[in-house]
Order: C-alpha cells, then structure tokens, then sequence
C-alpha cells in the first residue's frame, strides 16, 4: 500500500511525491492500477476521498507523451471542478512534460481553439464546451483512448445526459471508460451499461 508499489513511471511518482503525497488514500490504493492497465472502472467515492489523483494518476501513467494530440478526455459538472482537476494534472504530470487545458463555458472559445490546435494530451471541461470543441473540429476526437466522467451523477442531474451521450457518439469505439460517482442513480447505470466494458466496480 504505496505510490511505490503500484509500478508507475519515475516521473509520475516524482510528481505525486512533490505534490506532497506520501501514502495512497483507500480508493487510491484499489483504483489505480487496474486504471493503469486499461480496464474500465466505476468507482462510487465521494469527493474529498481522493478521487482525483486516481484518474489523473491512471491517465498521466498512460499517455504517450512523444504524440502531442488529444489522448485522454475527462468531463467535470462544473467550471470550478473542470479547472481543479486542470491543476491536479499539471501538477502530478509536471516531470512528465504533460500538456493539460481545461475546455470550459464563460471563456474564450477562439483561446480554446488555438490552444487545442497547439496540441495538448488531456483536455479536462464541462460537457458543454467540450462538445462544441468536437463539433467545431477544434478538438480531434481520434487519438482519445481514455475518457472519464467525474461526478457522473451531479451531472446529470444538471442536464447534462443528452451531451455525454453526444459527446460518446463521437469517440472512437475501443476507448477506456472510467466513471466517479458518489451515488448511482438509474442514468448513471444506464452510462456504465450503454459504454463501459465489463467494468470493474469499486466502493468506498
Ligand atoms: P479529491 O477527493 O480528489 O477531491 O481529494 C480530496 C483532497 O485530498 C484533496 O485536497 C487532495 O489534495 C487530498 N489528497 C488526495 N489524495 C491524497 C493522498 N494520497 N495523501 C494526502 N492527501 C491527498
């Protein structure tokens, strides 16, 4: 029950360590690795149990960073939470040169497009913009290997199902899912059944 047990890259338990990290929390400890190796996961957490360096851990493991194209998409309900977990990435992915931008409403959509055109590994937004990113073509679904839904359920309950499910159609096929949610009302099942693969569940 270490971040050095878990077989992660130098460079991400460089970034892990100096965030200031010392010991994986519970759904660190169980949810990591099977992140890392490509399975689709659901894990029902609250916030504030450490939720989100499991998947930025799990992506940041994952990317490969000599292909500077969208690899990894993760959506958040809101501004606020898309732009924390921005940070998180940055920080943890610092001594891997990971290239993070936060897609998200009430900013600038012509900055969004030129930086996704500068290319970036992990778009991290809210359902809204990032759909409109897809569907201007400013952002290139065709590399996105990973996609994570953060706080499933306080998304759909602010209306935001129809894009997810928008948003999905456009992905490739193969892509790993991995779903957060603190409950697991009908809609989110109905996510994990419609686009995960033999997901592996995980409750703390
Ligand atoms: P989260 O559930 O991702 O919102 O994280 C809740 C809080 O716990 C954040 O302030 C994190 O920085 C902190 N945290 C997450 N993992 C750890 C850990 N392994 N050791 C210490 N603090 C942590």
């Amino acid at each position: 029950d270490t971040f050095d047990a878990m077989g992660l890259k130098e460079n991400l338990l460089r970034g892990i360590y100096a965030y200031g990290f010392e010991k994986p929390s519970a759904i660190q400890q169980r949810g990591i690795v099977p992140f890392c190796k490509g399975l689709d996961v659901i894990q029902q957490a609250q916030s504030g149990t450490g939720k989100t360096a499991t998947f930025c851990s799990g992506i940041l493991q994952q990317l490969d960073y000599d292909v500077v194209e969208c690899q990894a998409l993760v959506l958040a309900p809101t501004r606020e939470l898309a732009q924390q977990i921005e940070k998180v990435m940055r920080a943890l992915g610092d001594y891997l040169g990971v290239k993070v931008h936060a897609c998200v409403g009430g900013t600038s959509v012509r900055e969004d497009q030129r930086i996704l055109s500068a290319g970036v590994h992990v778009v991290v937004g809210t359902p809204g913009r990032v759909f409109d990113m897809l569907r201007r073509q400013s952002l290139r679904p065709d590399f996105i290997k990973m996609f994570v839904l953060d706080e499933a359920d306080e998304m759909l309950s602010r209306g935001f199902k129809d894009q997810i499910y928008d948003i999905f159609q456009l992905l490739p096929p193969k892509i790993q899912v991995g779903v957060f949610s603190a409950t697991m009302p009908p809609e989110a099942l109905e996510i994990t059944r419609k686009f995960m693969n033999k997901p592996v569940r995980i409750l703390v």
